[in-house]
């Protein structure tokens, strides 16, 4: 469930298994498997839902018969499981976020450690998350995160490196960087920023040829990165950096430790420095406290900044965070109200941005085949969340996990169709 920091958990978990003669399987479909290991999110109501009608629904399978044992481990877990214990007694254990060696020990596998940034991919073969880091020490007044990961702790660089060559030699060709706070790489280990630093180091690995950054944080931002994605070929010009508001009242009671005209000067620096950048955001609506005008605000703010890619999430009350000290007084129309408002004013800019790109020729990497296209990214759009460029199959051949020169033919507001040229 979740995120990609929690899939990331998971495929270490599975290496582990495997190392151990166990056989794993991710998501399986088939229901031949005597124990169910289920990785929650905790995050906001949606996701803690989505994890509880997981669970709910593997404890009647248990009941049923059709598996031995179930096991919760992750977000939902180690947030909630003495409630989780009292609610759902059926489930053989509960684990937390740090606990891999005490549950592979309930597993009957040992944790082995010499397997350090061995995973089992579930992504495709060609790319892969790194995670550089894990926790986070940002006070974020709505976010619940800290409390299910931590403090902020970095990997070592040569750790990383050694990761990266290991997912190199299994064909990965593009490394997703993940953290809770990207940007704050360094800082515990190196009492330094060393994000630049490692970008560098990642893009010496052979048969590495995209590294795409991810969940930076816009206060203190790190400008040295800006230098190496413009000047290294093997860093995407591409920016995922939540920056959740841009009123200053809502920032300030968010605890975002900024402020709207700092944003605004951000947003400028990134594209001033590196020209040609893809930047994608996340918004928070109806955070308590948020007014028509602040969300008026908003909406004349991404009218102007034109985003290339753009998410919406609608303010979740939760509790132990500082803004659950709060009046949750925005409704869940309004929510959903703001929430669609702006999503619909990013879907014309969407629409607007890729007309722009017909006639251009992408370098793009080929994740699928799909509805009888072939489906890739431009190296301005990440797994999942952003555009695809579709190639007709019926009269074009390109080898999934392969590079191709595209030429873009049409678009719409979130796809791209071309040709191989
Ligand atoms: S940076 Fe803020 S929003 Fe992101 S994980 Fe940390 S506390 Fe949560």
């Amino acid at each position: 469930m979740g995120c990609s920091k929690n899939l990331y958990d998971s495929e270490v978990l599975m290496g582990q298994l495997k190392a151990n003669d166990m056989d794993a399987e991710h998501e399986s479909t088939k229901d031949d498997a005597n124990i169910v290991v289920i990785n929650t999110c905790g995050f906001i109501d949606n996701a803690k839902q989505e994890s509880i009608d997981t669970i709910l629904r593997f404890a009647e399978a248990k009941k049923e018969g059709l598996v031995e044992k179930v096991y919760v481990t992750g977000c939902l877990s180690e947030r909630y499981k003495p409630e989780l214990q009292k609610e759902i007694p059926d489930i053989d254990d509960y684990f937390g976020t740090r606990d891999l060696p005490k549950l592979l020990k309930t597993l009957g596998a040992d944790y082995k450690y010499e397997l350090l940034g061995e995973r089992l991919l579930t992504t495709p073969s060609h790319f892969a998350y790194l995670k550089i880091s894990e926790g986070c020490d940002r006070p974020c007044s709505f976010c619940a995160i800290p409390l299910m990961r931590g403090k902020h702790v970095s990997k070592p660089i040569e750790d990383l490196v050694r990761e990266a060559q290991s997912l190199a030699a299994k064909g990965v060709k593009e490394l997703m960087i993940i953290a809770q706070d990207s940007t704050y790489y360094g800082i515990d280990i190196y009492g330094k920023r060393r994000l630049a630093e490692l970008l560098n180091a990642l893009s010496e690995v052979e048969g590495i040829e995209w590294i795409r950054l991810h969940y930076a944080y816009p206060t203190g931002f790190p400008e040295d990165v800006l230098d190496v994605m413009r000047e290294n070929p093997k860093v995407c010009k591409y920016i995922d950096i939540p920056l959740q508001h841009i009123s200053d009242n809502m920032l300030k009671s968010m605890r975002r430790g900024t402020t709207s005209e700092k944003t605004r000067k951000l947003i400028e620096t990134l594209r001033e420095k590196v020209p040609g950048i893809a930047i994608r955001t996340t918004l928070i609506v109806g955070y308590p406290g948020e007014t028509e005008a602040d969300i008026d605000e908003m909406k004349q703010w991404v009218e102007e900044t034109r985003f290339d890619r753009l998410g919406v999430f609608t303010y979740s009350h939760e509790e132990n965070t500082h803004a659950y000290n709060l009046a949750d007084d925005v409704s869940a129309e309004d929510k959903e109200l703001r929430a669609n408002d702006i999503m619909e004013i990013q879907q014309g800019i969407s629409y607007n941005l890729n007309q722009q790109k017909i006639g251009k020729v992408f370098k793009v990497l080929f994740d699928k085949v799909e509805g009888g296209y072939f489906v890739g990214r431009t190296e301005f759009d990440s797994p999942e969340v952003d555009n695809e460029v579709l190639v007709d199959a019926e009269n074009q051949y390109v080898r999934i996990g392969d590079f191709a020169n595209v030429k873009i033919t049409s678009a719409d507001d979130f796809d791209l169709y071309g040709e191989i040229v």
